[in-house]
């Protein structure tokens, strides 16, 4: 990216910042500060390389046309290609692509990745629309991207209300716009494919796997165990099932879930297995589940527990609920799920956060061991997967503990440090073009 249109563009362009930017932002700084990180740098990285926003027309079933508008920011390359997901919600929209973009360049670098961060979707409520108006959808979703993504450019994956399926759609459509040969050299275009059809084993659990295992090694620098610990998830989608999978395997106990549609809550311990079950007999949804009670959407953050884990949305964790919290760690399962005045108050309460850009980073590593399987045309065993994985994240879970308690900073900023100074360090090596 370092070419000098971009660097003139960084120096003149200013992002309007609000919402989830403005989060994101205050975090990237308030670390630059900490690493003094040279003022060039900080330019480079406080804009995007590229925004694509596409405009497309979808046939519906009934025989009428929409037109859909998809995004996809490419934040920064300096360390490999754009990669991150894409996700199908009616809070899409240029703030929030570019922030989850800046959020993936942060995760990428942080896992020792060679990656950039890239983010979008389309802003839509994918629960109005068919299986096949979304495979319509996507298929020209994809194909207006043309090449601004590619296996060794930029590397869509599931997000938000986007699955294997969605990817499968996606690859599909990659590559049957290939010229014959290119084809299936191309299948790495998207990672979250099903297993079946270049996918991963175990990519479907990598995030949240990566959630619990995070929260297994705080217990574990913390001399705690996890049997009997109560716990809350905000989301039951891949990321909240899969970790509260893992955690009850453990010992530990979900006594409360929230969805897009209500709040459930039993302290006696909800099964998580039976929640999935009726949640898939249920449209989705958690709510009227038999074995708990109904929650007011406002008290659901204040309930009773020792860990809190949002894996929803971003933006959750505020002001206005953070004094609220009972549960001494949260886990951030979702992209930016508290903003920085909620962080504050929790900080001052002495409640540990785990950062997304640690917490929910196994996704992305599942993602790379995809990427490299597709690449070199290996098939990985499932507890091969899993047993990388571990070792992966312990790696990055290490370093931010050990480098949050040797500077003596809470973990976020910590884990923000090592993955500017890592992107930083590749500039300073290579310098900027011409
Ligand atoms: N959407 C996931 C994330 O936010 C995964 C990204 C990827 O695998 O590229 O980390």
């Amino acid at each position: 990216m370092a070419t000098l249109t971009a660097e003139i563009e960084k120096d003149t362009k200013k992002i309007p910042v609000k919402g989830m930017m403005n989060n994101v932002m205050m975090q990237f700084e308030n670390a630059a500060d900490q690493i003094q990180l040279h003022p060039n740098i900080k330019k480079i990285l406080s804009i995007t390389n590229n925004e694509i926003i596409v405009n497309f027309p979808v046939k519906m079933d009934n025989g009428e046309v929409e037109v859909f508008t998809g995004y996809r920011v490419q934040h920064n390359n300096a360390l490999g290609p754009y990669k991150g997901g894409l996700r199908y919600h009616p809070t899409v929209d240029i703030d929030a692509a570019r922030a989850l973009a800046m959020w993936m360049t942060w995760k990428t670098s942080l896992a020792g990745l060679p990656y950039g961060g890239g983010k979008g979707g389309i802003k839509l409520d994918p629960s109005k629309y068919s299986q096949e108006e979304l495979e319509r959808i996507t298929r020209r979703f994809t194909f207006a991207l043309a090449d601004n993504i590619g296996p060794e450019h930029d590397i869509p994956a599931p997000d938000v209300n986007t699955n294997s399926q969605t990817m499968a759609w996606m690859a599909d459509t990659y590559m049957s716009t290939r010229p014959p040969a290119e084809r299936t050299a191309n299948q790495h275009v998207v990672t979250g494919k099903p297993a079946g059809s270049g996918g991963l084993e175990g990519r479907d659990r990598s995030t949240g796997y990566g959630v619990y295992l995070s929260i297994k090694f705080w217990a574990e620098k913390n001399k705690k165990s996890l049997k009997g610990k109560k716990f809350i998830v905000q989301g039951f989608g891949n990321v909240g099932y899969w970790a509260a999978y893992f955690l009850e395997k453990d010992g530990a106990k979900l006594v409360g879930v929230q969805d897009a549609y209500g709040s459930i809550q039993n302290q006696k311990g909800i099964g998580v297995e039976d929640l999935f079950n009726y949640s898939q007999v249920n449209d989705g949804s958690i709510v009227n589940f038999p074995n708990a009670n109904p929650v007011l959407k406002n008290k659901f953050f204040a309930l009773n527990c020792d860990i809190c884990i949002p894996a929803a949305l971003g933006n959750q964790i505020t002001k206005e609920n953070a004094s609220k919290i009972k549960a001494k760690l949260i886990a951030e399962g979702a992209n930016g799920p508290t903003n920085v005045d909620g962080e504050k108050i929790l900080l001052d309460r002495g409640i540990t956060i785990i950062p997304d850009i640690l917490c929910n980073s196994g996704g992305v590593v599942g993602s790379y061991f995809e990427w490299l399987q597709n690449r070199n045309g290996e098939l990985w065993q499932l507890d091969e997967v899993m047993s990388k994985l571990d070792k992966k994240l312990k790696e990055s879970f290490n370093k931010v503990y050990e480098y949050s308690e040797r500077e003596a900073m809470d973990m976020r900023t910590a884990a923000y440090c090592i993955a500017i100074q890592r992107i930083e360090k590749a500039y300073v090596q290579r310098g900027i073009f011409p």
